[in-house]
């Protein structure tokens, strides 16, 4: 089963915008995959479906098999967030931000205290755990994005443009973690604009551009076309 499969999906805004236009893919379980196109091409709105905050005008979305219209609570368990903006409470601890969020989807509290130590070690944060979020680097409040996605253990990790505006060092500790992320054997897939991002960091890509997909496949084999 794949970890993502979108088949013929189609989006139309209430004010006429077709932001997809048919859009199929497929993701296999275990890969690192990204979603390359220029501004307005449809990433988050397709990203947006998949995670269910956008409702699409017509098409299927399977998680793991899971249909995300039927079945959208077991569909939504198997997704891990990473949203553009940094939507955290920074008069917050790392720590505490990371176990309210497991508190939020229901996740034990014991187990939520020993979850938050591990992905904040991870994401190498242990030594700010304790202190106030508003005072950590632009590089650790990305990555405590990413931590805080992971502690509802999602078998797929999503990120719109996780990259966006940060600078080639805070680009590279992201790069790292999700590379860990990833051995470690969560799919994860990304939007990106750009393409050295794509090719540095995944196996498979889908190229698209104003709402359809225009390249689809692996890396290698996509890059020789373009
Ligand atoms: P990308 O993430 O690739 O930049 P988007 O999915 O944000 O692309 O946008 C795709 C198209 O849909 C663009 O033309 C954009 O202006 C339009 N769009 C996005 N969100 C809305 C919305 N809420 N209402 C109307 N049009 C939208
Ligand atoms: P609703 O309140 O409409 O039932 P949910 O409670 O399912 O919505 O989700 C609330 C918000 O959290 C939504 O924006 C959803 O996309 C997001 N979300 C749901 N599950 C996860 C998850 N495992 N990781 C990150 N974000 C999630």
């Amino acid at each position: 089963t794949p970890a993502l499969e979108v088949r013929d999906l189609r989006k139309i805004y209430d004010n006429g915008t077709e932001a997809l236009k048919g859009v199929s893919l497929s993701v296999a379980p275990g890969d690192f995959f990204a979603l390359l196109g220029p501004n307005g091409a449809g990433k988050s709105t397709l990203i947006g479906i998949v995670s269910s905050l956008v409702n699409a005008s017509s098409g299927e979305v399977r998680i793991f098999g899971v249909d995300r219209l039927a079945q959208r609570e077991d569909a939504m368990r198997l997704i891990g967030l990473v949203p553009q903006e940094l939507n955290f409470n920074m008069f917050e601890k790392p720590f505490d931000v990371l176990v309210n969020y497991a508190g939020f989807y229901g996740i034990p509290r014991a187990q939520a205290l020993v979850r938050a130590e591990e992905e904040l070690k991870r994401a190498q944060l242990w030594p700010k755990a304790f202190t106030m979020g508003r005072t950590l680097s632009g590089g650790m409040k990305r990555r405590l994005m990413i931590a805080r996605a992971l502690m509802t253990r999602p078998r797929l990790l999503i990120l719109d443009e996780p990259t966006a505006g940060v600078d080639i060092e805070i680009r590279r500790g992201m790069w790292d973690l999700l590379s860990d992320i990833n051995a470690a054997g969560t799919t994860v897939i990304l939007t990106t604009h750009y393409l050295e991002e794509a090719e540095s960091l995944c196996r498979n890509l889908a190229i698209i551009d104003h709402g359809r997909i225009v390249e689809h496949g692996p890396m290698k084999q996509v890059l020789a076309k373009l």
